[in-house]
């Protein structure tokens, strides 16, 4: 016969993995991959670190990914986290585990993944063309035949895993949904998934660049919670980011496009109770008396924060520490514990670590991640209506739901 038995459109993980296993099985595979190279977004995930996967039991997995997580269940039967890590270390890629069951390669180079998988494909036999945008799905009378890429390409079955629409420059410009469009498919509306804040307060920009150690984190609509955190953040020109932030992002975005007022409430010093930061203060003043305020602060939080801190708290950086007043001290304690922020929106989904919506998933059956309405139209990958959190979980998804087409095309 003619062509191929499996194209895929998108040289990501989720692409990659499928062309790799498919090929191992047998089947003749193309993928094409519409940028100079592959693996272009792999090769930033985690600063270039690449959280590749999470330690996460198979509940807790599904979980992650919140209402849509169910969908999940056969891929992750089919390549989970654990299979993942015997693929890796069968091809002498060494697993670190960090906080959170964060697993990255001990090398810490994202590279060492995109090698694997590229030599994984070749080794099978996947043919790989970069340069090559999928324009559209060849279907003639109903029947999908193949793909147009600079001229139609025959293969039984199509796998789109195209990725979503953050860091364009990646190639992920949502092409994907227009090729399902056109087969018929619904989407599900895109949003930024795991993204940080913009803030209406300015003064963060004051500090840009300073981590948020050890910081609790809640964010609330009026008294309910929306979200609670333990962790890192940062200070940027624009409001707040960092690992903590993107963390709570999904819980906070619905919120915010509802149009509720989201507050994020920092604890700075989580550990310390306020009688006890008083204290501190008091032994302070009787022992450093001539010790600048900030100076002392700065020992409790980024020094470079601890001036903004002071300003908001209304209290002069430089006062001696044995001029610091009863009200003084309680506005700093105050701000330590209680800073507050009003987020005015998410950043644009261009910045998003991860898409939200994407191909609905009702019209996909998970457990060959093929097309309800197209036979032999697959899909995989951030493509589809899933997202989780940061911490491997998205990455893992897209090695899972790509193994699976790989495995039953
Ligand atoms: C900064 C950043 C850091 C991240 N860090 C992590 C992390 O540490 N851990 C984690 O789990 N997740 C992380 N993610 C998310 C993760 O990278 C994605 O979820 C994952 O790459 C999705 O894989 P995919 O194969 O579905 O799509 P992508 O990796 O997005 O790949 C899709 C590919 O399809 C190609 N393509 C698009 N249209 C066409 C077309 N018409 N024809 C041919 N090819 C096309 C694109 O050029 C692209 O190469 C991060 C994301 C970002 C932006």
């Amino acid at each position: 016969m003619a062509g191929y038995d499996l194209i895929v459109v998108g040289g990501g993980p989720a692409g990659m993995m499928a062309a790799g296993r498919a090929a191992e099985r047998g089947r003749r595979v193309l993928l094409l991959e519409k940028g100079p190279s592959l693996g272009r977004k792999l090769l930033i995930t985690a600063g270039g670190r690449c959280n590749i996967t999470n330690s996460a039991a198979l509940p807790e997995f599904l979980k992650a990914f919140g209402r849509q997580g169910e969908f999940l269940r056969d891929a992750f039967k089919s390549f989970s986290n654990l299979e993942l890590l015997a693929w890796l270390h069968s091809r002498k890629i060494e697993t670190i585990e960090e906080r959170k069951g964060r697993i990255f390669p001990a090398s810490q180079d994202a590279r060492d993944i995109l090698r694997a998988l590229m030599e994984f494909m070749a080794a099978a036999g996947a043919e790989a063309q970069t340069q090559r945008p999928v324009e559209k799905l060849w279907i003639e009378g109903g029947a999908l035949r193949g793909v147009v890429a600079r001229g139609r390409i025959e293969s039984a079955s199509v796998l789109l895993a195209t990725g979503g629409l953050s860091y364009p420059a990646t190639g992920c410009t949502g092409d994907g949904y227009a090729l399902a469009r056109a087969a018929g498919h619904s989407i599900a509306p895109t949003f930024p998934a795991v993204v940080a804040f913009e803030t209406v307060e300015t003064w963060p920009r004051e500090i840009q660049g300073t981590p948020i150690k050890n910081v609790q984190l809640r964010a609330t609509c009026g008294e309910r919670k929306v979200a609670e955190i333990f962790g890192e953040a940062l200070w940027t020109h624009y409001g707040i980011s960092g690992p903590a932030v993107l963390d709570i992002s999904r819980e906070i975005v619905p919120a915010l496009a509802a149009g509720e007022p989201v507050t994020l409430r920092l604890d700075l010093r989580p550990n310390d109770t306020e009688e006890a930061l008083d204290e501190r203060l008091l032994f302070a003043i009787k022992k450093d008396g001539k010790k600048q305020v900030q100076s002392v602060l700065g020992d409790w939080v980024a020094a470079r924060t601890a001036t903004t801190l002071l300003r908001l708290a209304e209290v002069d950086a430089k006062k001696k520490m044995n001029q610091v007043s009863k009200s003084d001290r309680k506005r700093i304690v105050r701000t330590v514990k209680h800073l507050e922020l009003h987020l005015a929106r998410p950043r644009p989904i261009e910045e998003a670590i991860v898409t939200g919506g994407g191909v609905a998933l009702s019209e996909v059956d998970p457990r060959r991640m093929e097309s309800r309405l197209l036979k032999g139209l697959h899909f995989a990958g951030e493509l589809l209506d899933l997202a989780g959190p940061s911490g491997g979980y998205n990455l893992q998804a897209a090695f899972s739901t790509g193994y699976l087409v790989g495995e039953i095309v």
